[in-house]
């Protein structure tokens, strides 16, 4: 899940969205985008890559504007590319989105059978067109954000901005998180607080099920469900950049070791399938059973991912009973190991660039077993 954030008030925007970008550049990011009202339209700029790329981008063609949307995102439905990339938009609506649409397919199939054009392989693209075609259908942005949400199942944080409603950015929340910061007469969105500080320290923390409409003067926030105001009080933080990044933690360690869960579940939301019982990879097509059948694991990591890999032994060999063999990566020897076409090789790496790690990837492939990664980097040589 990555960064969200949003302004609206009277300063031109773009700045100050691509330094809010860049404060939420510590949790990772394949490419990045914004789109700003400018001259009574919406202009979008995205790029692929690093926000230097975009900020390139934004120095050749520059935005202008009093109310903006911009996104970094870390792809989980679609390549990291510039097409890929938010905000999406659908007719006079765009859209920037943290999380995993899990009914996405079906909502895509519905909207292509109703004559709409895709332009990405994300799952969120759908979001744009379902608020869009509510729109189009009478209703008001917020309204519309209400109904497309209502049809969709999965995780989401997202920052909505029409322009037929353009004094305003709607907000949701469900399982990512989102604030609102309360300036003077301008107010910023965003998907973490490094993003504002300096802005406000009047904070306002989205829950579960509440939709927000966000305009230079108020923020007001409703529940998704049936409408009905909620009444939310603002909170004082008071955060220097460096604790913000940290969580309120002592350490980036301590952070981590306690994001675990939440890590787990990134990683395997949108890859169950509660119906089906199965857990699902990208590359296998929909009926596809990448896992059945497999008899024994291999898993080969260097360094940290390496004791990682002891600790997952445990655990695979305990829930699914299959025999697990653990390799340093620098040490094995893919070609010359007594593997079969039953065998699934999984190879571990942080930063999806560890060069014996890459190795023993290739090797296992060209081998034919069976082979998946686990990374950090969604762009890394490993993860292509
Ligand atoms: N699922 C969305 C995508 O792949 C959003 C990813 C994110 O949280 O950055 O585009």
């Amino acid at each position: 899940m990555c960064g969200i954030v949003g302004y609206v008030g009277p300063s031109d925007c773009s700045g100050i969205l691509l330094d809010g970008l860049k404060r939420l550049e510590y949790r990772g990011y394949d490419s990045a985008g914004m789109a700003v009202l400018q001259d009574g339209g919406i202009e979008v700029r995205r790029a692929s890559g690093k926000l230097s790329m975009l900020d390139a981008l934004l120095r050749e063609q520059p935005l202008s504007g009093n109310v903006g949307i911009g996104h970094t995102r870390w792809a989980t439905h679609g390549r990291p590319s510039e097409e890929n990339a938010h905000p999406h938009r659908a007719g006079n609506v765009v859209v920037v989105h943290n999380g995993i649409i899990e009914n996405y397919m079906e909502l895509r199939s519905i909207l292509m059978k109703a004559g709409r054009e895709f332009t990405s392989e994300t799952d969120t693209e759908v979001l744009s067109h379902l608020v869009d075609e509510a729109m189009k259908g009478g209703e008001g942005v917020l309204d519309a954000t209400r109904d497309a949400l209502k049809r969709v199942r999965g995780s989401y944080s997202i920052a909505v901005f029409s322009l037929d409603e353009p004094d305003r950015i709607i907000i949701a929340k469900n399982s990512s998180p989102l604030i609102v910061a309360l300036g003077e007469g301008q107010n910023m969105v965003a998907s973490d607080i490094p993003a504002m500080l300096g802005f406000s320290s009047e904070i306002i923390t989205l829950d579960d099920g509440d939709v927000g409409v966000v305009t230079a003067s108020e923020c007001r926030i409703f529940a998704l469900e049936d409408g009905r105001p909620i009444d939310k009080q603002p909170i004082h933080i008071n955060l220097t950049p460096a604790m913000a990044e940290k969580g309120g933690y002592k350490h980036f360690m301590l952070k981590e070791i306690n994001e675990q869960p939440r890590a787990m579940i990134d990683t395997m939301r949108g890859r169950i399938s509660m119906e089906r019982g199965a857990v699902l990879f990208e590359t296998e097509g929909p009926d596809g059973d990448f896992l059945a059948g497999i008899q024994r694991v291999h898993l080969a990591a260097c360094g940290t991912s390496w004791h990682a890999a002891l600790v997952a032994r445990n655990y695979l060999t305990r829930l699914a009973r299959v025999p697990v063999e653990v390799h340093l990566a620098g040490e094995f020897d893919a070609r010359s190991a007594l593997t079969g076409p039953h065998d699934l090789f999984v190879t571990i790496s942080q930063s999806g660039e560890t060069l014996d790690t890459l190795r023993t990837h290739r090797e296992a492939r060209e081998a034919g077993m069976a082979t998946l990664a686990v990374c950090n980097s969604v762009a890394s040589s490993l993860a292509m």
